[in-house]
Parts: C-alpha cells; sequence; structure tokens
C-alpha cells in the first residue's frame, strides 16, 4: 500500500525533485497522514509532512558525491546534530534558509555560526505544526574512539511528527540511554568505522530501540546487506537505501 502511494504521488509529480534521484519512503504517520523521507546522501535527509520542509544534516559535497540544495524548496526547519563535515555545512544551510527558516542545532554549531536555537542532550521543544523536537545522547563508548564524539557535545534527536516518533541517532555507538526512548515508530541508525557503529552493535541497538521501521544510514563502505535478514525475528523492517552510503 505505501509503495502504491508512493507511485501515485510521483505519477502526479508531486515529488517535484526528490523522486527523481533520491530514494523516497512513504510512511503514513499515527494521524494518518502521509511522511515522506528522501534519502539524500550519508546522514543528509529530507522530510516532508503536510508541506513542511525539514532537513537533516544538509551537507553538499562528500568526496565524488554531490546534493545540489539550490534545486530544492526552502526549509522549514533544518536540524544539524553535531560538527563534522559529513553533518555540518553552512553553505549548505545558507541554501536552504529564508529569514522563516528555523535552524535547530547542538551547542558547537550554534555558536559557530552565531545563531540558531541551541539545544543540549534531554531538552526538548514544541514547534508550530504538529513537531516536537527532544535532542538524545550521542557519543562513542568504545576505548580509542571517545575523542570522534565525546559525551555531552553532539545531538541526535527524537521527532514526533504527527504522533509518529522518529529518531535519528546522529553519529552514536549504542548508548545505555537508547533504552530510554519509547514508542520509536522509525528510526536511523548510524554504521561505519571507527566513528560510529558496527553492523553488530546496530543489531543490538535496534532491539533496544525497537523502531517498527529502520533506516540503517551513515554506512559508507560497511556492508549492510544482512541487517534485513538479522533483525527479521524481531519484527523490525529494515529498510535499505543506497544514498545512505
Ligand atoms: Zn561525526
Ligand atoms: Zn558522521
Amino acid at each position: 500500500m505505501k509503495k502504491i502511494i508512493t507511485c501515485l504521488l510521483a505519477l502526479c509529480g508531486l515529488h517535484a525533485t526528490a523522486a527523481d534521484t533520491h530514494e523516497t519512503d512513504t510512511i503514513v504517520a499515527r494521524n494518518g497522514r502521509p511522511i515522506q523521507f528522501i534519502a539524500l546522501m550519508h546522514a543528509s535527509l529530507r522530510i516532508i509532512y503536510e508541506g513542511t520542509e525539514i532537513e537533516i544534516d544538509p551537507v553538499r559535497k562528500l568526496g565524488q558525491r554531490t546534493t545540489d540544495y539550490t534545486a530544492m524548496p526552502k526549509a522549514d526547519y533544518i536540524f544539524v546534530t553535531h560538527e563534522h563535515g559529513d553533518h555540518f555545512d553552512p553553505e549548505a544551510i545558507r541554501q536552504l534558509s529564508t529569514d522563516k527558516t528555523r535552524l535547530i542545532t547542538n551547542h558547537r554549531c550554534g555558536e559557530q555560526l552565531g545563531y540558531g536555537t541551541l539545544m543540549a542532550n534531554g531538552e526538548g521543544l514544541r514547534l508550530p505544526g504538529d513537531i516536537t523536537v527532544e535532542a538524545v545522547p550521542a557519543y562513542n563508548t568504545t576505548e580509542g574512539h571517545l575523542k570522534f564524539h565525546p559525551k555531552g557535545r553532539d545531538n541526535g534527536y527524537v521527532l514526533t511528527i504527527g504522533g509518529t516518533r522518529i529518531y535519528i541517532a546522529g553519529d552514536t555507538e549504542d548508548i545505555p540511554e537508547m533504552a530510554q526512548l519509547k514508542d520509536i515508530d522509525v528510526a536511523f541508525l548510524p554504521c561505519n568505522q571507527p566513528y560510529t557503529m558496527t553492523p553488530d552493535q546496530l543489531v543490538k541497538a535496534a532491539r533496544v530501540v525497537k523502531p517498527k521501521v529502520l533506516f540503517p544510514y551513515h554506512f559508507g563502505q560497511t556492508d549492510v546487506s544482512r541487517l534485513p535478514e538479522l533483525l527479521r525475528e524481531d519484527g523490525i523492517d529494515v529498510r535499505l537505501r543506497h544514498d545512505y552510503e
């Protein structure tokens, strides 16, 4: 059914630039309205809900890959998890912004830009348009990797959109705080070494977070092909989208 809706929207031309070049998933929110998830690149995604444009960690260039944000609608909300170049690109933010765009970020990126709504781990926010945000911890736990993402600096986000809870983990390992996340419908979990999780860690994290739909993202050259099979008995719908390489 979801596929049919996606096809119909595509036929009607409602996807505009998105469906032409990027993998798009339409998931029906708890309130019955569709949410579109567009896989742009690695850690960058676009969410569309009721005409509201949300961009997560927009980045224009990663190696040879590029995303043209000038060809996309301006954003209502931009979320930034942390300062690394595969997540934080001030020029992409500029290209997506109008004077009405709201930027929500961790403290370090907000301080570098000199503006934005700065959120620390544990803080919450209610936004216009039926959206709430919680900033959640994202950090490394493996000895030797702690310097990549020290505890308390970076954010993951739980967005509640139309009643549907979406966990965007950012760059993190399978941290104990994941057990406190409740009722997650859709999760984005990162998978690459040495910066985030191994596939085994991702499986453990998924079993703790228990999303209905899981998008492995930020996986780079990591082989994630076995994840759907590994999580099948857990009842998790794992969706591999190659743009998240
Ligand atoms: Zn990072
Ligand atoms: Zn990263």
